[in-house]
């Protein structure tokens, strides 16, 4: 009966429910063990110069093996770690370990390699983010201008008013300052111009339709962005037509699985050097 089945769905729902409160529950509890314990990883993609088709940088992305549930991606527990106050040791954390782990590679290579960070809207937000910056770029002794801090649309179209000033204030530290996954948000294209920006992350999902559709739009991104003077670094190249077309169409960088996965600093360190074929 339709009242049964009603009634049915409401249970389903509401174990359901419980059941993913359960989960955040305990990987609440797991990340402040694993933050604690250091159980915390950093990979790194490579990223190349889509001209000169030599590595240039990498991007710093966080992994989390947890003893039971496995391997938890960065879009499950950043969002925990912003909303139980872990956020600011956790990238702390992987902003020093960035740092670190592209100075070694830097050596490595004999290249100076720049190493890009995700900032989450609750780093951004905190006005002490600007100390955590200067402090670990001291200690660490990564040049500043090898440093970019990759920050999303919404991030800063939360509070527009602060937003430009806090930019301007990291940008004075010499750091880069890029727009991830560019074209997902809804802010205006007027704030390329108010927002000390050098970079934009044309995301994924402009590249993926490449080359047979989407040409236009990627192309315009790309157009825009240079009468801006900003870079473009596109994500997600998983094939060689991509690769050819964004190479053509006057793209700067470009990172994806065909280039090289996220990986550990071990892996990437015997791998280094190489240029894109
Ligand atoms: P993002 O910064 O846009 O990172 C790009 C994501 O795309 C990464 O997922 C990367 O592994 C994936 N990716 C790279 N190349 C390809 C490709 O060719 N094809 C496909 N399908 N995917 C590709 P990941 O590592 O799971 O990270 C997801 C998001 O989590 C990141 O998106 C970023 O917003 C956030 N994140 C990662 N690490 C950190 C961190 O240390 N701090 C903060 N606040 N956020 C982080
Ligand atoms: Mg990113
Ligand atoms: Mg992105
Ligand atoms: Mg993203």
């Amino acid at each position: 009966e339709a009242k049964d089945a009603g009634r049915n769905r409401l249970g389903r729902f509401r174990r359901e429910m419980i059941m993913a409160a359960q989960r955040r529950a305990q990987l609440e509890r797991d990340l402040r063990r694993a933050l604690a314990t250091r159980s915390l990883e950093v990979f790194y993609q490579p990223q190349f110069d889509c001209a000169s088709k030599q590595l240039v940088g990498v991007e710093a992305l966080v992994r989390w093996r947890h003893p039971e549930h496995g391997f938890i991606g960065p879009d499950e527990f950043i969002p925990i770690a912003e909303s139980c106050g872990l956020i600011g040791e956790l990238g702390t954390w992987v902003l020093e370990q960035a740092c670190i782990d592209v100075i070694a590679l830097g050596e490595h290579t004999g290249l100076p390699l720049s190493v890009a960070v995700n900032v989450s809207a609750r780093q951004f937000r905190d006005n002490e983010f600007i100390e955590v910056v200067r402090n670990i770029l001291g200690s660490t002794g990564l040049p500043a201008a090898r440093l970019e801090l990759e920050l999303t649309e919404t991030v800063l179209m939360d509070d527009v008013s602060r937003a430009a000033g806090f930019m301007h204030a990291l940008r004075s530290l010499g750091v880069r300052m890029s727009i991830d996954d560019f074209g997902t948000g809804y802010s205006s294209l007027a704030y390329l111009q108010s927002f000390p920006i050098d970079q934009l992350k044309l995301d994924r999902s402009f590249v993926r339709p490449l080359p047979r559709d989407g040409a236009t739009l990627a192309g315009a991104v790309i157009a825009l962005a240079h009468s801006f003077n900003l870079t473009v670094v596109a994500e997600g190249v998983e094939t060689a037509e991509q690769l050819a077309w964004l190479r053509a169409a006057g793209c700067d960088v470009m990172q994806g699985y065909l280039l090289g996965r996220p990986a550990p600093l071990e892996a990437l360190r015997s791998a280094a050097g190489l240029a894109v074929a």
